[in-house]
């Protein structure tokens, strides 16, 4: 293939706003933001498992402590009932004296134990209602970060795009000068080997894939007419010859 050694020093131009999209599009691939906005996702979904355990061992709680409290109160009618028979005078035969207060006595060592189970109960409630809030405020704090996060990937991803929108009207611009047979060769050849379809020969080297020309190889090159599409061997890339090409 034939093309002008101006046209083929477009295909450097080319290459250079390729390499930039290239280098846009995984920016945007590798924004950190998105991995933060991965971990604050995790992290809520732990939180929130918290706040659903504590819940449930406060409604837990809830009930055992009505329970016990039942209980005291079932206890402490009992031992009021038994005193008042005896404040009453009622009972005036000595061994059922003797075992109505032993049972006032027995009945007050149970209220006394149901009451430290209901203390015992609140102090866990507590701490459950300690660890819900915490979990709470964890998902404010991490809604609030969340929010931080996304509205700068949101900035970021707005920059990338402008930026890719610049660099591919300039693309666009710069492929409308190039012959489009030669276009076609360099995107063809850009689908192949990726990255770039051109790449600059610089001091006896091929800046595609950074191998240097053998003796032969750039004798002849050096042979070649100025309009002689060439290609790199080694990489298959549109070698374009440049001042700096040290022929
Ligand atoms: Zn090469």
């Amino acid at each position: 293939m034939k093309a002008s050694p101006e046209a083929q020093l477009r295909l450097l131009e080319l290459a250079d706003l390729d390499t930039e999209l290239a280098r846009l599009a995984h920016r945007r691939r590798a924004l950190p933001e998105n991995a933060e906005l991965e971990q604050l996702a995790v992290r809520d979904a732990e939180v929130r498992d918290e706040m659903t355990r504590a819940d449930t061992e406060l409604s837990d709680l809830d009930r055992e402590q009505a329970r016990a409290e039942r209980d005291v109160e079932q206890v402490r009618v009992r031992i009021d009932r038994d005193q008042q028979r005896l404040d009453a005078g009622k009972v005036s035969n000595a061994r059922e004296l003797e075992s109505l207060q032993s049972e006032i006595v027995s009945l007050r060592r149970r209220q006394s134990d149901l009451e430290e189970v209901v203390l015992e109960l609140m102090e866990r409630r507590e701490a459950a209602q300690a660890r819900r809030d915490a979990a709470e405020a964890g998902t404010e704090a991490g809604a609030a970060e969340t929010a931080a996060v996304t509205s700068r990937r949101d900035a970021a991803l707005a920059e990338i795009s402008e930026q890719e929108s610049k660099s591919s009207s300039v693309r666009a611009s710069v492929a409308a000068s190039v012959p489009a047979e030669l276009l076609a060769l360099y995107d063809r050849v850009r689908a192949q080997v990726g990255g770039v379809g051109a790449a600059k020969l610089r001091r006896g080297k091929c800046e595609g894939c950074n191998v240097s020309l053998s003796t032969a190889e750039l004798n002849e090159i050096r042979a070649a007419a100025p309009d002689e599409v060439l290609r790199h061997e080694e990489c298959r890339r549109i070698l374009i010859r440049t001042t700096e090409s040290g022929l």
